[in-house]
């Protein structure tokens, strides 16, 4: 029986060739790849400026660093995410303040955040969950009100909308995640996308190891006419975060398909739910309503219903695994992971349903070019397992 990997990166001869021609040319660093690929991606969200980054996680750090987070600020943002949207705050020496998340949407919420912010809060961090963006549009309006910067932790949504809005557009900045489970990837990668001038100056410095940025201010020659002077020269702190050629070239082609691929996840995601809509126990994920709304499918996570507990979910999983089909329990609540719970002294209990939900998810194999056998393998195996469960109850 063949492997179904919970997901698979979709890399055709384009994004081959594209590697090949950066290999022979001679330039694998800074150069115009990393360029083109920086003003495409900010023109289709309709930012002014792209920075490639090394991942997403970097892109979120660079990010908190230039709004000058640090010890002593807090952030809000929400406990069910992949771990990196938290860490980025905990990077920058700085407090994630969690609050709980909608059990529909699963995202965090505008009237959630509010109650979480205080005196100290200094920027709210929301992620469109399993690209899902809705309520984005809310913790915007209220980081205005607040007169904090949002920061949208897009690493989920690529090719999103939401109100007619892309995914890429809401807040001060955003940051998308090329890892080969998104929708697009670079192997590793990330871009940061801004109209704020000073943020993407200071991000394109610190992703350089804090030299000066070559698209900044500039500069009077140094002292004795020196105008070459600044590949030594280091304004800041900085941190090797950059793309490489190679990668941007990947990224580049991937975006050249971009349309087709979110093509063929929504197919993907209409066949499950297709399958799965008469399966009795489970909830299958929400597409946010409204014609000025694009679902970006970023994996397809369903959900057991509410008397379900996580042991049951996790039966289901290594039943699914046993029979070669991946699956996984996405997410853990960050709040709830050990060194969390060692510095901040969160606890079971402190975001229910964000605890409820995550004790119930299982994430089904979900990939581009997943054909309807492959498909029915999945939600045939799903069935079982779950009849198995019922029969347990009784
Ligand atoms: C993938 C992801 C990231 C980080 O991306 P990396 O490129 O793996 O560093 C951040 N936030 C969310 C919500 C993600 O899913």
């Amino acid at each position: 029986m063949s492997d179904l990997p919970l997901s698979l990166p979709d890399i055709t001869d384009a994004e081959i060739e594209a590697v090949v021609e950066v290999l022979r040319s001679g330039r694998l660093s800074i150069g115009p790849k990393q360029e083109l690929f920086e003003d495409v991606l900010a023109g289709r969200v309709g930012r002014r400026h792209g920075i490639a980054v090394s991942s997403g996680t970097a892109g979120l750090h660079l990010v908190l660093k230039s709004l000058g987070i640090g010890p002593g600020d807090e952030v809000v943002t929400t406990p069910f995410s992949f771990v990196a949207s938290s860490n980025a705050i905990l990077m920058c020496g700085a407090k994630p303040v969690f609050a709980d998340i909608d059990p529909t949407s699963l995202n965090l919420t505008a009237e959630s955040a509010e109650k979480a912010i205080t005196d100290n809060t200094k920027a709210i961090l929301g992620v469109e969950v399993f690209g899902n963006p809705r309520h984005m549009d809310r913790l915007e309006q209220l980081a205005n009100a607040h007169e904090i910067p949002l920061i949208e932790d897009s690493c989920e949504g690529l090719g999103g909308v939401y109100n007619n809005r892309k995914v890429g557009s809401f807040g001060r900045a955003s940051v998308f995640g090329f890892y080969p489970n998104k929708q697009i990837t670079t192997g590793e990668g990330g871009m940061i996308v801004t109209d704020d001038d000073r943020l993407a100056s200071l991000c394109r410095s610190m992703r350089n190891q804090g030299r000066p940025d070559p698209k900044g201010q500039r500069r009077e020659p140094m002292g004795g006419g020196q105008t070459t002077g600044s590949w030594l020269q280091h304004e800041r702190l900085g941190y090797n975060y950059r793309l490489s050629e190679i990668a941007a070239a990947i990224g580049l082609a991937q975006l050249d398909r971009l349309e087709a691929i979110l093509e063929k996840r929504r197919d993907v995601a209409c066949e499950y739910i297709m399958r799965l809509k008469e399966l009795e126990d489970i909830i299958l994920p929400t597409v946010p309503p409204g014609h000025e709304t694009t679902m970006s499918w970023f994996v397809f996570v369903i959900r057991l219903a509410a008397d379900y507990g996580r042991q049951e979910r996790d039966r289901i999983i290594a039943g699914l695994r046993r029979h070669d089909v991946g699956a996984s329990n996405y997410f853990p609540c960050i709040h709830l992971q050990p060194f969390y719970r060692e510095q901040f002294g969160y606890k079971q209990g402190d975001f229910p349903v964000a605890e409820s939900i995550s004790d119930r998810t299982i994430a089904l194999p979900f990939f581009n070019r997943m054909d309807p056998t492959q498909i029915e393998l999945v939600t045939h195996t799903l069935k079982v397992m779950i009849q198995r469960e019922q029969l347990l109850r009784r």
